[in-house]
C-alpha cells in the first residue's frame, strides 16, 4: 500500500512504522465497514429526510423548506450526510441515494399540499451530487417523479454546489431543460468556489443560497460588508436570495434589512422529521386549511 511505504520511509524507528501502519490499519477497516453498511442501508432504504424550514424575511411565514438527508444506521444511529454522501458518490451508490430523496421529497410535498391551503404553495429543494446530471435520463426521472407525485415543476428546486456542477455536455442540457420545465437551479454554498461568476453567467440559475460562512461571522454592522455586497450583486442581477447559517436576532435582522427574500437558519429551525415540521410549521399557522 502506498500511504503506508510513505508513512514508514518518513518514520525513523521500527517502532513508529508499525504505529502508524496500524493507524492506517484501522481506518481501512473503518472505510470497509462503512462501505458495506452503506451498501445494506441503500438495500434497506435506511435513510430519513430532515426538513429546514426558509422563511421570508419580513412576515417570518414559512415558505418553503430543504430536505436534508440522513442515515438512520442500525447501531450508530443518526449519519450525517457529510460523512456518507462522498463514500456514496464513490461507490457509486449516489444515483440511487439520489433518486430516493427526490422521490420522497416530491411525495413529501404532496402531502403538505394537501394539508395547506389551495394558495399556499411551499418549495420544496433538494442537493444534488454531480454525477446524477451525468445520467442522461436524469430530467426525465425528475419529471416523472413530479407527475406521479402531481407536483408542479415550479415547487421543486434542485440546489447544485460548484464542486456538483462539472460541465459536461450532458449535464449542462439537462440543467437547461430542467429549468425550461419550471424548476428552479440554485446555486449552493454560493461564495465558497472558485468559479461561482461563470457559472451563474453560462447556466440557468435562479436562486442564489449565500454560503452560512459569509453570515456565521457576522457580529456587527461592521461586519457586514460582504453580505452586503452579495446582496447587491444578487439584486442587481435578478437572482433570488436565500441566505442560510442565520443564527443570532442580530444576522435576521441584517438579512431582513437587506430584504433576503428567504432566511434559513437555527434562529428559525434546525432540520426535523416531516412530522415535526408539520406540528409547529403547518398545522398551527394560517397555512393550515
Ligand atoms: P447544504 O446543502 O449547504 O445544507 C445546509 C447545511 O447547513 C445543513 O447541514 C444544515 O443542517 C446546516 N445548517 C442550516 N442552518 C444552519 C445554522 O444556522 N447553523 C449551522 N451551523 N448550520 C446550519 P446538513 O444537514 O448536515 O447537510 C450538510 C450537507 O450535506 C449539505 O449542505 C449538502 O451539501 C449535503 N446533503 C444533505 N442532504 C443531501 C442530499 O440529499 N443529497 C446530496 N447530494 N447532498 C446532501
Ligand atoms: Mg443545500
Ligand atoms: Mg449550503
Ligand atoms: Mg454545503
Amino acid at each position: 500500500c502506498a500511504d503506508v511505504a510513505m508513512y514508514r520511509s518518513k518514520s525513523s524507528g521500527r517502532n513508529q512504522s508499525h504505529f502508524y501502519s496500524k493507524a492506517i490499519h484501522d481506518e481501512v477497516l473503518k472505510r470497509v465497514t462503512l462501505e458495506s453498511d452503506l451498501r445494506i442501508a441503500v438495500e434497506q432504504q435506511q435513510f430519513i429526510l430532515y426538513y429546514q424550514p426558509q422563511v421570508s424575511y419580513n412576515d417570518h411565514h414559512i415558505v418553503g423548506v430543504e430536505a436534508l438527508i440522513r442515515w438512520q444506521h442500525p447501531t450508530q444511529g443518526l449519519i450525517s450526510p457529510m460523512v456518507f454522501i462522498p463514500v456514496a458518490e464513490e461507490m457509486g451508490l449516489i444515483d440511487e441515494i439520489g433518486r430516493w430523496v427526490i422521490d420522497m421529497a416530491c411525495q413529501q410535498l404532496a402531502q403538505w399540499n394537501q394539508m395547506t391551503r389551495n394558495d399556499v404553495k411551499l418549495s420544496m429543494a433538494a442537493n444534488l451530487s454531480a454525477l446524477q446530471l451525468n445520467r442522461s435520463d436524469f430530467y426525465q426521472f425528475v419529471m416523472n417523479t413530479l407527475s406521479k407525485h402531481e407536483i408542479q415543476p415550479e415547487q421543486l428546486e434542485l440546489e447544485l454546489t460548484e464542486s456538483t456542477i462539472n460541465r459536461s455536455e450532458i449535464a449542462d442540457k439537462q440543467l437547461m431543460d430542467l429549468s425550461l420545465a419550471g424548476i428552479k437551479l440554485a446555486l449552493d454554498d454560493f461564495g465558497t468556489g472558485y468559479s461561482s461568476l461563470t457559472h451563474l453567467q453560462l447556466l440557468p440559475f435562479e436562486v442564489i443560497k449565500i454560503d452560512k460562512s459569509f453570515i456565521h461571522n457576522i457580529h456587527s454592522e461592521s461586519d457586514s460588508h460582504f453580505l452586503r455586497a452579495i446582496c447587491a450583486f444578487s439584486k442587481a442581477l435578478n437572482f433570488e436570495i436565500v441566505a442560510e447559517g442565520v443564527e443570532t436576532e442580530f444576522q435576521r435582522g441584517l438579512c431582513e434589512s437587506l430584504k433576503v427574500d428567504r432566511i434559513q437558519g437555527y434562529y428559525f429551525a434546525k432540520p426535523m422529521p416531516a412530522k415535526e415540521l408539520e406540528e409547529k410549521w403547518i398545522n398551527r399557522t394560517h397555512l393550515f386549511r
